[in-house]
C-alpha cells in the first residue's frame, strides 16, 4: 500500500491510500480516483517534499552567486578608490574638464545623477555607472 497526497483541479488537496503506484496510474488513467470535494476526476499527486528541498537549494546556490558578484564589486570600488579621484558631486564638472582639457588621464569618480551621466555619454565623454558597494555590507 502507497499513500498518494492529491490535489484537484478546484484546488483541494486530499489523502488516498492505493495498492501501487502502477495501480494508481490506471485507476487514475480511467478517472476513477474522484475528488472527495467536487467529485471531479481531474486528480493529480502532489508535488512531494524532496522538490521542496531542491528549491531551498537553488535559492542557497543564488545567494552564494549574489555573494560573489558583491566581493568582485567592492574590489572593484576598492581599485577605483586606490587609482581614481574623488570628487564627489563635481563628477559632471570634472568629467568635462578632463575631457576637453585633456591634461590629465587621471581617472575620477563621483556621483552624478541619470540625467547627467546621459549628457556627458552624448558628449562622447566616457562615463561608466558602477553599482557602490557598502563596505560595511557582507
Ligand atoms: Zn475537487
Amino acid at each position: 500500500m502507497i499513500k498518494y497526497n492529491l490535489i484537484c483541479e478546484c484546488g483541494n488537496t486530499f489523502e488516498s491510500w492505493f495498492p501501487s503506484s502502477s495501480e494508481f496510474d490506471s485507476l487514475c488513467k480511467k478517472k476513477l480516483i474522484k475528488c472527495i470535494y467536487c467529485e471531479s476526476s481531474s486528480i493529480k499527486k502532489t508535488v512531494m517534499a524532496p522538490h521542496l528541498s531542491n528549491k531551498s537549494n537553488k535559492i542557497f546556490k543564488k545567494t552564494k552567486l549574489e555573494k560573489n558578484i558583491k566581493k568582485q564589486l567592492l574590489n572593484f570600488r576598492k581599485y577605483i578608490e586606490k587609482n581614481c579621484r574623488n570628487v564627489g558631486e563635481n563628477f559632471t564638472k570634472e568629467a568635462r574638464n578632463i575631457h576637453y582639457d585633456k591634461k590629465t588621464s587621471q581617472g575620477i569618480y563621483g556621483k552624478a545623477t541619470p540625467e547627467e551621466t546621459y549628457e556627458l555619454l552624448e558628449e562622447g565623454i566616457e562615463v561608466v555607472t558602477v553599482p557602490w558597494i557598502d563596505k560595511s555590507e557582507n
